[in-house]
Formats: C-alpha cells, sequence, structure tokens
C-alpha cells in the first residue's frame, strides 16, 4: 500500500485530536473528487512497518491524548489496500485503548465484501458512499455530499 500523507496532530478529520492518514488508491472516480491526485496505487510512497509503529507510538503519546485513528485517502477499503489496512486496525484494536478509528470510503456498506467487512468489524465509524457534486453539502459534518452515510458501528 501507498500513502500520500499522514498528520500525527490532526483536528479536522474526525472529532477531537486525531492522527490522520490518507491512503493511496481509489477507483470510484467521483466527479469533483477533492483528491485526485490519490487516484493511482502507485502514487504517494511505500507505507512502511516504520510508518505503521509511528502511528501506534503517536496514538499512545500521553503528551498529546488523541481520541483516535482517522483513515481516508484515496479510499483505505481499495481491495489492494486491505492487507495493510487490516493489519493496522487490528494494532490499534490490539494496542491503543480506548482509542476510536474512523474510516472514509467510496463504497457502500451493503456492498462491501467479506475482506473489507473484516476490516469495518475493527472501526467504529464508517463514512462511506461516492462523492456526489449534485448533493455537495458545505453545512454537512464530516461528510462532503449528503448521500454518504455516517455509520457508528461501535
Ligand atoms: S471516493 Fe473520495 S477519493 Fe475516491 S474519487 Fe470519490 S471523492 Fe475522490
Amino acid at each position: 500500500m501507498n500513502f500520500h500523507h499522514y498528520y500525527p496532530i490532526d483536528v479536522v478529520n474526525g472529532p477531537g485530536t486525531r492522527c490522520t492518514l490518507f491512503v493511496a488508491g481509489c477507483e470510484h472516480q467521483c466527479r469533483g473528487c477533492y483528491n485526485k491526485s490519490t487516484w493511482r496505487l502507485d502514487s504517494g510512497r511505500p507505507f512502511t512497518p516504520e510508518n505503521e509503529d509511528r502511528i501506534i507510538d503517536d496514538l499512545n503519546d500521553s503528551r498529546i491524548p488523541r481520541q483516535g485513528l482517522s483513515l481516508s485517502g484515496g479510499d483505505p477499503l481499495h481491495p489492494h489496500n486491505l492487507p495493510v489496512i487490516l493489519h493496522l486496525v487490528k494494532r490499534v484494536r490490539a494496542e491503543c485503548e480506548e482509542k476510536d478509528i474512523w474510516l472514509w470510503t467510496g463504497y457502500q456498506l451493503e456492498s462491501l465484501n467479506s475482506a473489507q467487512h473484516e476490516v469495518v468489524s475493527y472501526i467504529n465509524v464508517l463514512i462511506d458512499g461516492k462523492f456526489v457534486q449534485d448533493l455537495k453539502d458545505p453545512a454537512l459534518i464530516w461528510r462532503g455530499s449528503s448521500n454518504q452515510i455516517i455509520h457508528r458501528l461501535r
């Protein structure tokens, strides 16, 4: 898996102070996408075990308490990204007590395959659905268009 940006302190993408990872790879091609540079799987740079360790360490850094981890992109549930994302969310569950995980995807919850569902079983909140320009609403929180749904899963 490749990624574009990692923000160790982020107050924009999800509630509270968070760590946020923007991964590479998205096949949805939404008109009006705000992040076209992330579409290609080989864009950005490789996500390494060191990057994963850094996220775990940042989430556990008591000097700057984080509420949790946000995963966006690109699409963290792109089939190519699933093994690495699954490994990451499992580690957050096992090693970062009481941290929540929010994940943004262009896929819809009811259409996910079993491998995508496995990732979702470890997260707290899924914001799903493509960005639809005609349904864009700047007043929405945590989502760009009104077709997207915030699923609070745990
Ligand atoms: S799902 Fe997100 S990143 Fe992918 S094309 Fe749509 S808006 Fe862009």
